[in-house]
């Protein structure tokens, strides 16, 4: 099997009790069978407990519900996971255990990355000083699914097409994708404000950011070129390397579900466009733009949009 990811993947390391986030909050983590399994033979009181936090998502996947605040129930005050303390990591479910990183599987190529809702991963990635590698790993020892000719045929091509729009990011003095979403005035940005009013917001982070975020859409296009001329190297390093996250991230797992590139491509167009807008929000709140104030703003869009698929769609239009 081909793997290709990206080379924050081996830098990557969870910092636990020190991350000043908690991925758990606010997610129903899948459970996987083997998983549940594993809690059902669990004895006693904490056996009960441990399946009491356990129900059913809308698609009918068992998951943990979220706590009070949305926390996860079995994180202690210290932000550590207890199941971990006292069973070790091999009690996680795959969704826990993985979090950070996904995997995108179709025939015999598997691509992995990582989601910028983690800030510890984000702080990697936004401070970097070259644009990220993907490197290619092929293990002879997994074999994935024999695809149909056709459907090879148009995996092959998908990736050369990523790479090609990869390879223009960087070859253009401004970036491909952000020459449509644009730094100045776009013509969507009312309709795409416009799709707020459908989204799933977590309840501790966007709902209320949203409503200003909003209601400062003239100012922020207004102001959108101040903003980028202030930090016009940076600006442009970083949007380069989010081009590239969203579309190495997206454009085979669409395939991989069917999504046509178009959606594919609004969707990484519009992401760009909305972060941008955030950044140049949070810019005018705080009255400076920093690399952690990039981070905080990739790490909202991700949580409140990335992670949830009926966000996803919305924003795909
Ligand atoms: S957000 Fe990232 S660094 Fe923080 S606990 Fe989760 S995986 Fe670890």
């Amino acid at each position: 099997m081909l793997h290709e990811y990206p080379d924050y993947l081996d830098e990557f390391e969870c910092i636990g009790g020190r991350c000043t986030d908690t991925c758990c909050a606010g997610w129903e983590f899948d459970i996987d069978p083997e998983t549940s399994r594993i809690y059902s033979e669990i004895p006693g009181e904490e056996g009960e407990y441990i399946r009491s936090r356990l129900t059913y998502a809308e698609d009918g996947s068992l998951c943990i519900s979220p706590g009070e605040g949305g926390r996860c129930p079995f994180l202690n005050e210290n932000n550590l996971c207890e199941l971990i303390l006292k069973h070790g990591d091999n009690i996680l479910s795959d969704a826990c255990a993985e979090y950070p990183r996904y995997y995108t599987d179709i025939g015999n190529y598997e691509a992995i990355d990582m989601s910028l809702s983690c800030m510890e991963l984000g702080r990697l990635f936004f401070t970097r000083d070259g644009r990220p590698t993907v490197y290619r790993k092929v293990d002879d020892d997994i074999e994935g699914e024999i695809l149909p000719e056709e459907e090879e045929k148009n995996l092959r091509k998908r990736i050369n097409e990523r790479d090609g729009m990869i390879r223009e990011i960087y070859s253009k003095s401004e970036t491909l994708f952000l020459n449509d979403a644009g730094f100045t005035k776009s013509e969507e940005d009312e309709m795409l404000f416009s799709l707020f009013d459908d989204l799933d917001y977590y309840h501790y982070l966007f709902g209320e950011f949203a409503k200003s975020f909003r209601a400062s859409l003239p100012e922020l296009q207004e102001r959108s070129d101040e903003f980028f001329l202030g930090r016009k190297e940076d600006i442009l390093r970083w949007f380069r390397y989010l081009s590239e996250y969203f579309v190495f991230r997206y454009t085979i797992s669409d395939l991989a579900a069917g999504v046509p590139i178009e959606a594919t491509m609004r969707f990484v167009k519009r992401s760009l466009r909305l972060i941008y807008l955030a950044s140049c929000f949070e810019w005018l709140k705080k009255g400076e733009f920093e690399v952690d104030n990039m981070i905080y703003v990739a790490h909202v869009y991700s949580k409140e949009i990335e992670h949830n698929l009926k966000n996803v769609s919305i924003i795909r239009g």
